[in-house]
């Protein structure tokens, strides 16, 4: 018998939105664009990009859908059972989507399995948030009853990056189905295939056409037409910050509201009672998982003195063994994928060998070529770019301020805890941070002292549905995960009956009688 080969994916995907499934047709000509591997310089799959007016059917769309109470207002044991059903069928499919991902950004399969096969988790976390959520009754005075729901917004416009691309929009996408809203998503123009076929599946477990639909496209064109719309009532956005600033000044205008997961440069603090090989073992997941592409990717190794020439030895070994074990993508046994694309490889590679005269390059800082020690590979097919340390580094150089957003590390040595925690705050960004120390009072101490939202002791990059998640100072506004993200995507409506008996009202109510005497003002 004929094995069945099952499609891994599409070789061309249309925006998923009701008048294009429905095949309703629009006058524009719609823009196509490639998903390349950035492993192999493999095309993919072509993408037509949403244009101004799918744009606006899909949002005026979402609008009606949301206006006629099928999701908005449908039960939250029904939302929830749909969510939960949701789960089960993304859990079945983990192995594809992971496949899905490694090609389309380059990262280790290996990575990329363990990152899929958790999503199920956050639309479980919503659907049991849903089953759980009450409402309350305000303690106001007088003879009045005043209770509190939580209701949704309308229309939600989320724009998304290529680094983990459906676990950013899972994270973003549960919590709104689950208040109620109608979603309108803009993944990556790098990497858009997974969440255009989650789209398709959210249908099949019964989330309605118009509800969830997805926009793929480019930032300044498509995505800047969708935070635009005046129908949308929130932007959740993870992106750069340069890009975080562009969206938030469009959607005050608006009036909307803003959530933005923006750009990190998170120190990883090393005390001198770390416990040394787990530190190294820790700062080496921080900096290179992603190939150093996640937004809290430990970028700037800061290591007290005592510890210094100890650490750097079996930081320096892992690298090299990192780097031994790179191979092909698809490879179970390959540390580390590639970068993005070629463009982020040569800006990458641009930045190292920008660095000033004084800083000295300890491992990797050229672009990989010749065949993987692992298996072989070609790593001048795609964009492969080393684990890279850096020493000498100065507080004002562009290699210790900006985001790399690549497998890039810069190393200082610190002398005192004032001096180590001045460091670790010496950044535009307040995203992520990481501590090592066995000194249970240093730990809490220097944790409060440390400006960023997130702050990991003796571990690093712990992400979980009821774990908040987001920057403080130019890493963002506002939070993803847990109870908070649910009532960001919806606010309080509030409800005040009168339960005077008229009688009473006639009289107290009457605030323009005869006699002022005895009216109650607001
Ligand atoms: P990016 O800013 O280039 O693009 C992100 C998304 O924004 C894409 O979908 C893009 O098309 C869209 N976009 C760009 N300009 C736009 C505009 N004017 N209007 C509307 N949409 C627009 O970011 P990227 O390179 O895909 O991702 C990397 C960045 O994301 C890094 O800075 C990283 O730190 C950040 N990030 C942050 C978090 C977090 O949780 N804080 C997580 C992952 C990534």
């Amino acid at each position: 018998m004929s094995q069945q080969v099952r499609r891994l994916h599409k070789t061309r995907y249309e925006p998923f939105a009701a008048h294009v499934v429905e095949g309703r047709p629009t006058v524009e000509h719609r823009e196509e664009f490639c998903v390349i591997n950035p492993a192999n310089g493999e095309d993919l799959c072509t993408v037509a990009a949403a244009t101004a007016s799918d744009v606006d059917l899909t949002i005026n769309h979402a609008h009606a859908v949301f206006t006629s109470g099928t999701w908005s207002r449908a039960t939250p044991l029904h939302r929830s059972q749909v969510l939960t059903k949701l789960a089960r069928a993304l859990e079945t499919r983990v192995p594809e989507f992971a496949e899905i991902e490694m090609k389309q950004t380059g990262r280790a399969i290996r990575e990329m399995r363990a990152q899929l096969g958790r999503l199920g988790e956050w639309l479980d976390y919503y659907a049991a948030l849903l089953r759980t959520q009450e409402s309350f009754v305000a303690p106001t005075q007088g003879q009045l009853l005043n209770y509190v729901q939580r209701v949704p917004l309308g229309v939600v416009a989320q724009i998304t990056p290529f680094n983990h691309p459906l676990l950013i929009a899972i994270k973003k996408i549960a919590p709104a189905l689950a208040a109620g809203n109608s979603v309108v998503v803009k993944p990556s123009e790098l990497a858009p295939i997974s969440v255009l076929e989650f789209a398709e599946m959210a249908v099949e477990a019964g989330v309605p056409l118009g509800v969830l639909s997805v926009l793929p496209g480019y930032g300044p064109t498509t995505g800047a037409e969708i935070v635009s719309h005046p129908l949308v009532r929130k932007v959740d956005i993870t992106a750069g910050t340069t890009t975080g600033r562009a969206i938030g000044s469009v959607v005050g205008r608006n009036l909307a509201a803003y959530t933005a997961e923006l750009g990190g440069k998170a120190p990883i603090v090393i005390f001198d009672n770390a416990d040394v090989p787990s530190a190294i073992n820790g700062a080496a997941f921080a900096c290179f998982v992603a190939s150093g592409q996640t937004c809290v990717s430990g970028t700037r190794v800061i290591v007290q003195s005592g510890v210094y020439e100890e650490f750097m030895k079996g930081f320096l070994m892992k690298v090299e063994s990192i780097r031994r074990r790179m191979g092909d993508p698809s490879n179970p046994s390959s540390t580390m994928g590639t970068v993005i694309s070629p463009l982020h490889l040569s800006r990458i590679h641009k930045m190292v060998s920008s660095r000033s005269s004084s800083t000295k390059l300890l491992a990797g800082g050229e672009p990989m070529t010749g065949a993987s020690d692992l298996d072989g590979f070609e790593f001048s097919r795609g964009c492969f770019y080393p684990p890279t340390v850096l020493e000498n580094v100065g507080t004002e150089d562009e290699l210790w301020k900006e985001e790399v957003f690549g497998p890039v590390v810069v190393v200082k040595k610190f002398e005192t805890e004032a001096e180590g925690v001045r460091l670790a705050n010496d950044s535009k960004y307040g995203l992520g941070a990481g501590i090592w120390t066995t000194d249970l009072s240093r730990a809490h101490r220097v944790s409060g002292m440390l400006e960023s939202g997130l702050v990991w002791v003796n571990t690093h990059h712990r992400n979980d549905p009821s774990s908040p998640w987001g920057g403080m100072k130019e890493s963002g506004i506002g939070r993803e995960n847990g109870v908070e993200a649910l009532h960001a995507y919806s606010q309080s409506k509030s409800t005040i009956v009168n339960i005077a008996p008229p009688e009473e009202s006639r009289v107290k109510d009457d605030w323009f009688a005869e006699s002022a005497e005895g009216k109650r003002y607001g």
